[in-house]
């Protein structure tokens, strides 16, 4: 393969500090050069992607996403799923167990890097079970899935409900080096709930789910994390309260790691007006003093990571009322775009933006799979280029994935992915954007 230039972009790699004018050079998958400045680099054979302009960073790393198969190919398929992704700019993205049969197994882990390999465009690391069947009363094989490769355990969808499965779970995966991912949720008091818990549940007439049925187990899971010793990851933070808990759990130095997704930092509960089911996700949208916590915490590392959970549904399945409708947001594909309004509204910086894409979730994964979430000269050429300042509208036709469902259809976003490359290959590329034959 021909090496790839990619010349004159805005190289941000939190990583190694970078953040000026620069260039890099690919070659044979890997990034063999990298110089800021005006410089020629020195080997003369190489195609060249111009990219004055536009930021040059790391491939982003979303820890949570679902990609339903095997079991739900209706709702997204490994295929479209990281095509979906490489249109968002992930170059590595880790897949929730809760497909049909469940990832609790060595032959389901086995098969989804063999589908990811044979029919994907991006890295999948795929997330055992925490309990066998995804069903809350037994241990999964944890050190048969840890050497199958999982990079975590989780039984998202659901939380881990027994104290005593979670604790058995952060004691057994500790000895792995592994997190254990928690949705946290205490599902009694969620039982039946529709969204926020508050004013506007109340005018709407839906169950409100309250912000307490997070911190509840935000806290319970601290706990255990101090007791065990064990690192623990918080998914999906939605709440000024969970915000305050993983601060102070941190000031202790308890082992824990959170993420937030873009539509909880950039969309709140009055979405739901109107009864949109593609604003209906679990933990459900919430306020604008939530949003603001969640901003700070990602300021002041107490979250650590962006991650989409990405959760594709067909149109038949939100097509309906509102109390019936599926959970899940699809997205991939306007991660960037949303998330880039934090930029552009002076609450983040685009570094800071940027570490929380790559640098910081590769910290959590771990270099098993090689040196993920860096532009240092040998890592794997993971690579994303994205126009900062582009805007587009967001149309879901076009959307790779089969997942339609998102709350943003029709809406202007600012910042729009340009190239997504993964070990050097190009696998996403916008038609505006031209490569010379060197
Ligand atoms: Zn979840
Ligand atoms: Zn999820």
């Amino acid at each position: 393969m021909k090496s790839l230039l990619i010349r004159g972009g805005h190289i941000i790699d939190p990583s190694q500090g970078i953040d000026e004018i620069g260039s890099l050079l690919i070659t044979e998958g890997e990034i063999s050069w990298l110089e800021t400045g005006e410089v020629t680099p020195p080997q003369p054979d190489y195609d060249v992607l111009p990219a004055r302009g536009l930021i040059v960073c790391p491939g982003f790393i979303d820890l949570h996403c679902h990609l339903r198969q095997p079991g739900f190919e209706e709702k997204e398929t490994i295929a479209t799923g990281t095509r979906a992704a490489a249109r968002g700019g992930f170059t590595t993205i880790c897949c929730m167990p809760n497909t049909n049969p469940p990832l609790d197994n060595q032959a389901t882990i086995e098969y989804v890097k063999l589908k990811a390999t044979t029919e994907g465009v991006v890295r999948v690391l795929p997330i055992g079970c925490i309990s066998k069947g995804r069903k809350g009363e037994e241990l999964a094989e944890i050190g048969e899935l840890a050497s199958a490769g999982v990079i975590a355990f989780s039984d998202d969808g659901e939380p881990a409900v027994d104290s005593r499965l979670m604790r058995q779970a952060l004691d057994y995966s500790r000895a792995f080096g592994l997190p254990i991912i928690d949705h946290c949720e205490d599902t009694v008091l969620t039982e039946g709930g529709q969204m926020n818990e508050g004013i506007i549940a109340t005018r709407l007439g839906l169950r409100g789910i309250p912000a307490a049925a997070e911190e509840i187990m935000v806290a319970r899971d601290l706990a255990l994390a101090q007791l065990t010793g064990a690192r623990l990851h918080i998914a999906h933070t939605t709440t000024e309260g969970s915000v305050d808990l993983i601060r102070r759990a941190k000031e202790k130095g308890i082992q824990v790691t959170a993420e937030v997704t873009p539509h909880h930092l950039t969309l709140t509960e009055e979405r739901v007006i109107g009864y949109d089911t593609n604003a209906k996700v679990n933990p459900p949208l919430r306020t604008r003093e939530d949003i603001q916590a969640l901003i700070q915490g990602l300021r002041e590392n107490v979250i650590d990571v962006i991650a989409t959970d990405h959760a594709p549904h067909t149109e038949a399945d939100k097509l309906c009322e509102f109390a019936l409708a599926p959970f899940g947001i699809s997205g991939f594909e306007t991660a960037l775009g949303s998330l880039m309004s934090l930029v552009h509204d002076g609450q983040l910086t685009l570094a800071t933006l940027v570490a929380k894409l790559t640098y910081e979730p590769s910290r959590i994964i771990g270099d098993k799979y090689g040196k993920l979430g860096t532009l240092a000269i040998g890592a794997p050429a993971d690579v994303t280029i994205f126009d900062p300042n582009l805007e587009w509208a967001v149309d879901t036709k076009a959307f790779a994935s089969k997942g339609k469902n998102t709350p943003l259809a029709g809406s202007i976003l600012k910042g729009k992915i340009m190239a997504t490359i993964v070990q050097g290959k190009l696998v996403y590329k916008d038609e505006s954007l031209r490569l010379k034959e060197g």
